[in-house]
């Protein structure tokens, strides 16, 4: 009896990991999804921060869609930490267009899986790149790359470009046949739709957002908390959620402070405020703002009359402010501030509330169309 071959397929949740993971099935293959979780999903930070609708979806509930349209089964490997923080902080391969390192990431995720298929016995690992799709990290030179530092040289197959690139060994051993396998390259994604009709995946979900590395915004705020943070490597889901919400502010190099925008901000801001100082004006509506750092006395009341001056009570001569950290309450008194005298201090505008190109408004799940959310 031959050898039962068996492969992971690394899934991000879209389309083209859909197809691979069926194309690769079709042959017969035992096939593992695996889906790595970095902590920047920016659907996944939603719905933590309970703003994603009942039908939002983040990239693993598309990954998980996407493992049982193609009838495999999923596992989940949770890459953030320390080991993602330092890679984060000085990819030896650089940032993509924001603060997205590409490269790094995908042959970090590679090596996890790497380590999955040794202890699980498994043949190979398969990916649902696409030759050329994207500009830095789907380049022949990018795959090569990436399947070096991942120690993974020639043993990645591509199944939707694995006619348009060098055999790989598992295509040389005959764990896979070639000949079965596709030669799309380019940034175009009409071959993929056809192959998806065609094998009757007529609808298929993507995921609300995307990485949030790649968002313009968030990256500039990311960059200032990592090069303001006493330990960057032991920063966390909180510290990056943060990044999502309400506008950010840096009184100096020890401390800032986020202002909500709305109801919805001043919410999360509360979910996310322990150990730290959060203020509120009494009296006139208005934002809740959370400090990060040691504020001096000083400090405060400067941050209170910031905060005042985004509220209702801007043109009264005094406010008072309530600033509370655990079971500590002071109650400041200032006269508010307004915004514009205050715009220097601003870390970035603000983060785009539209979620990665290609996707529909946050919190919705969006049906039979394509994410792009890479190398931007
Ligand atoms: S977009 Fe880039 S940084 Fe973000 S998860 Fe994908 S490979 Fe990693």
């Amino acid at each position: 009896m031959s050898e039962q071959i068996r492969a992971i397929g690394m899934s991000s949740g879209g389309l083209d990991s859909l197809l691979a993971l069926a194309l690769v099935k079709q042959q017969g293959i035992e096939v593992l999804a695996v889906h790595c979780a970095t902590g920047f999903d920016s659907g996944e930070i939603r719905r933590g921060l309970g703003w994603l609708g009942e039908n939002g979806t983040a990239i693993e509930d598309a990954a998980a869609q996407a493992a049982a349209g193609a009838g495999v089964p999923l596992q989940v490997i949770d890459v953030a930490g320390r080991d993602y923080n330092q890679m984060l902080q000085r990819p030896r391969h650089g940032y993509g267009k924001n603060c997205n390192p590409c490269i790094d990431c995908h042959a970090l995720m590679l090596r996890r899986c790497a380590a999955l298929m040794a202890e699980g016995g498994f043949h190979f690992i398969f990916t649902g790149d696409v030759l050329g799709q994207r500009p830095k990290s789907q380049r022949l030179h990018a795959l090569r790359l990436i399947d070096r530092e991942a120690g993974l040289e020639n043993l990645v197959v591509r199944p939707l470009s694995a006619r348009a690139l060098p055999p790989t060994i598992p295509e040389q051993r005959g764990w896979i046949d070639r000949g079965r396998l596709l030669d799309i390259s380019g940034r175009s994604r009409g071959r993929q739709i056809a192959l998806a009709r065609e094998l009757g995946f007529a609808r298929w979900v993507s995921p609300a957002g995307g990485c949030l590395l790649t968002d313009a915004h968030y990256s500039t705020r990311l960059r200032d908390l990592i090069d303001h943070a006493a330990e960057p490597l032991a920063l966390g889901r909180a510290d990056y959620a943060l990044l999502l919400v309400g506008r950010h502010l840096r009184l100096d190099a020890r401390v800032k402070f986020v202002v909500g925008r709305d109801a919805r901000d001043n919410a999360a801001l509360e979910k996310l405020g322990r150990g730290h100082w959060l203020l509120e004006a009494t009296g006139h509506p208005g934002p809740t703002t959370l400090v990060q750092g040691e504020p001096g006395d000083d400090d405060l009341r400067r941050i209170a009359a910031i905060t005042a001056g985004y509220g209702k009570g801007r043109a009264a001569a005094r406010v008072t402010v309530q600033a509370r950290r655990g079971d500590v309450q002071r109650s400041l008194e200032v006269t508010p501030v307004d915004p514009d005298n205050a715009s220097a201090l601003r870390i970035s505008s603000r983060v785009s509330e539209a979620p990665a190109r290609g996707a529909s408004e946050p919190g919705r799940a969006r049906v039979g169309e394509l994410r792009v959310d890479e190398d931007r």
